[in-house]
C-alpha cells in the first residue's frame, strides 16, 4: 500500500532519512507480506528478528563498540514507527531489545555485556523484561518475588505474569525484592527451578508471545546481579522514558497504517454512485486523524530530542508522547474500521487487526492513567513546567 505523501514527516531533517529508508525497505520486504499470517496463526517469527539483527535494527541506541547501531533516540523513534506500520508485534520485539540492551549498556559489567548483550543484539539469544506480578502492575512496590543471599550468590523465588517473550526467551531481567529494597537479576531461563507457566491468548499483537514465569529456589551466581544491590527501581527508571518513546513510535505506525488504509478505501469504494470519500462524513475523520498523527509525531520527536540531549524534562516529555500517540492510535484504528464499513470488522481486512493491535498501547509500558500521574506530578513539582 503506498504511503500518502501528505503523511511524510520531514521535521526530523535529512540526517535521519537513511534510517527511515532502511526501515521502510525492511518492513516492505520482511514484515508486510507476513503480518496477516502471523496474526492468524500466532507464532514467534524468529527468522524476522534474525534479519532485523543483521540489518542493524536491534540496539539502535546501543554504542557501536558494544554491537549496537550507535544511533539516537530520534532514530529509534522512526524505526519503531516504520516497523509498526508493517506489524506492531515486530516493532514490539525491537522495543524490548532496546530496553534490555540499554539496561545492559548502562549497568552491565563487561562480563554481563559479553554474555548477554552481544548475543541479544545478534538475535542469538532472546530476552524478557520481567517486572509485573499478579499483585504488582502499575504499583511495583507490590513485587513479592524475592532473592535471598546464598553463599556468594542468590536464591530466587516468585512468579511473574504478562511477560513479553516469556514462552520463548533465553534469559530475563527480573525485578526482585532483596530485603527491604529491590534489585534486578539476569536469569538464565533454562536454569533449574525456572518454569514457563502459561502462554496468554491475547486480543492483538498476537505474534508477541506473552506468558508467565515461575522461579522455585533458582540458584543465581553472584554475577547475576545487574547494577548495585538495592538499585532495582533506579535501574528501571533509567530506561522507562526510552521504553515509552518506543511505544509512542509503535502507536504512530499503527496510526499511519490506519490512515493509509482508510484513505485508499475512501478513494476506491463507491456508494450512491460516487467514492465514499466524496462525503465529508467519511473524509473529515480521516483529515482529523492525519492532523493528529502529525501532532503526535512532532510531540514524540521533541521528546526524543530531549532524551538525546539528556534534558531534565525528558521523562515527562516521553510520557506525554506515549499518552498522546497511544490514545490517538486507538481512535485512528476505530476510524479506519468505520470507513471500511462491514469489512472493517472482518478478519483478513487490515482495520480489524489494527483495531485489536492498537488497544494494548494504552496499557503496557505504564497505562495512560500512570502517564497522566507522571505528567501532573512533574507539572506540580516544577510549578507549571517553567523551572
Ligand atoms: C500484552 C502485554 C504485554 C506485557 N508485557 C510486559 C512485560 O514484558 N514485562 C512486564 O513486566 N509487564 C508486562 N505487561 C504488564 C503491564 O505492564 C501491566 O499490565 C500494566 O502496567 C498495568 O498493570 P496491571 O495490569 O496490574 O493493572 P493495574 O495496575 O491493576 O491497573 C488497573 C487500572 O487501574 C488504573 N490505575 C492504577 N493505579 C492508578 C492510579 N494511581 N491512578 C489512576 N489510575 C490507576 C490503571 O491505569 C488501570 O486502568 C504486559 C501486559 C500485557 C497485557
Amino acid at each position: 500500500m503506498p504511503l500518502p505523501p501528505g503523511l511524510e514527516l520531514s521535521a526530523a531533517g535529512d540526517d535521519n532519512r537513511p534510517v527511515r529508508q532502511l526501515v521502510r525497505d525492511f518492513t516492505a520486504k520482511h514484515v508486510m507480506p507476513v503480518a496477516a499470517d502471523l496474526d492468524a496463526s500466532p507464532r514467534f517469527p524468529a527468522e524476522i528478528y534474525r534479519e532485523m539483527a543483521k540489518a542493524g535494527l536491534f540496539g539502535i541506541t546501543v554504542p557501536e563498540e558494544l554491537g549496537g547501531a550507535g544511533a539516537r533516540a530520534l532514530d529509534y523513534l522512526h524505526v519503531m514507527e516504520g516497523l509498526s506500520f508493517g506489524y506492531a508485534s515486530v516493532a514490539d520485539q525491537c522495543g524490548l531489545v532496546e530496553l534490555v540492551g540499554t539496561l545492559l549498556t548502562k549497568h552491565g559489567t563487561p562480563d554481563q555485556q559479553r554474555e548477554f548483550l552481544g548475543p541479544l543484539l545478534r538475535a542469538d539469544r532472546f530476552c524478557a523484561y520481567a517486572l509485573t506480578e499478579a499483585g504488582a502492575g502499575s504499583d511495583l512496590r507490590g513485587v513479592s518475588t524475592r532473592a535471598r543471599p546464598d553463599g556468594d550468590g542468590w536464591i530466587l523465588d516468585g512468579e511473574k505474569v504478562f511477560i513479553h517473550n516469556a514462552p520463548v526467551a533465553d534469559f530475563a531481567t527480573v525485578l526482585a525484592r532483596t530485603g527491604d529494597s529491590y534489585s534486578v537479576f539476569l536469569v538464565d531461563l533454562d536454569a533449574n527451578g525456572v518454569s514457563r507457566t502459561y502462554r496468554e491468548h491475547k486480543m492483538g499483537q498476537r505474534a508477541s508471545q506473552v506468558g508467565g514465569l515461575a522461579f522455585e529456589s533458582v540458584r543465581l551466581p553472584a554475577g547475576a546481579l545487574l547494577g548495585g544491590l538495592g538499585e532495582g527501581f533506579t535501574l528501571m527508571t533509567s530506561v522507562l522514558a526510552r521504553g515509552r518513546l518506543g511505544i509512542s513510535g509503535l502507536s504512530l505506525g499503527i496510526s499511519r497504517a490506519a490512515i493509509t488504509a482508510a484513505t485508499e478505501q475512501a478513494e476506491t469504494r463507491t456508494a450512491f454512485g460516487r467514492p465514499i470519500g466524496a462525503n465529508q462524513g467519511v473524509a473529515f475523520p480521516i483529515a482529523d486523524a492525519a492532523a493528529e498523527y502529525r501532532a503526535a509525531f512532532l510531540l514524540a520527536e521533541d521528546a526524543a530530542r530531549r532524551l538525546d540531549q539528556g534534558q531534565e524534562d525528558a521523562a515527562a516529555a516521553c510520557s506525554m508522547a506515549k499518552l498522546y500517540a497511544s490514545e490517538a492510535c486507538v481512535r485512528h484504528a476505530d476510524m479506519a474500521v468505520q470507513v471500511f464499513g462491514g469489512s472493517g470488522y472482518i478478519q483478513g481486512y487490515l482495520p480489524e487487526r489494527l483495531y485489536r493491535d492498537a488497544r494494548i498501547t494504552r496499557i503496557y509500558e505504564g497505562t495512560s492513567e500512570i502517564q497522566r500521574l507522571i505528567i501532573s506530578r512533574w507539572l506540580m513539582d516544577t510549578r507549571g513546567g517553567t523551572r
